[in-house]
């Protein structure tokens, strides 16, 4: 599935797979949702890199969504629509020492995520220098679930998700 500012996902579109994130790692006063199949990979990348990382945000409604962004100070909010944590499949992620600051690119904990999250079918879906084809900021927190085959492909070939659809999916007319 792709979402960006240009294919939006309507106000009424709501995942019918979410469940409760349930690692160990979360600090959170209340539960976040994300789709099964992404969570039971995130436990799996987790597991693997093992670095202190935890959860910062997960699936967020439309309506959040759209509160958030009417209340933004910087412009990493995207507006309602057009972000991918609708649709149950994006992750925030960072080490609990370093949260979702640009210091996390300068960090190992980057390099094993940017490096092996593919192995788990997630891509890092904001990449630097790619700003002007995803139409969003370098997030180096931001990590989408697109499955494994497809995670190999995006990671191996350095492409977004949207050059992805360009040369692997058909367009149906
Ligand atoms: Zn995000």
């Amino acid at each position: 599935m792709l979402i960006n500012k240009k294919f939006r996902l309507d106000n009424n579109y709501f995942p019918n797979e979410l469940k409760i994130i349930e690692i160990d790692h979360i600090e959170r006063n209340y539960d976040m949702l994300i789709n099964n199949e992404t969570e039971d990979n995130l436990k799996l990348l987790f597991n693997y890199i093992d670095s202190n990382l935890t959860v910062f945000s997960a699936y967020r409604s439309y309506y959040l969504q759209d509160y958030l962004y009417k209340n933004r100070t910087d412009e990493l909010v995207a507006e309602a629509g057009s972000s991918e944590h609708q649709s149950g499949l994006a992750v925030d992620i960072s080490s609990r020492a370093i949260g979702l600051t640009y210091y996390l690119e300068q960090s190992d904990v980057y390099s094993l995520l940017y490096n092996n999250c593919y192995k788990f079918g997630f891509i890092l879906r904001y990449p630097k220098n790619k700003e002007s084809i995803t139409g969003f900021p370098f997030e180096p927190w931001h990590y989408r679930y697109v499955g494994k085959d497809i995670a190999e492909i995006i990671y191996k070939q350095n492409l977004t998700l949207e050059e992805y659809f360009y040369y692997y999916v058909p367009l149906v007319l």
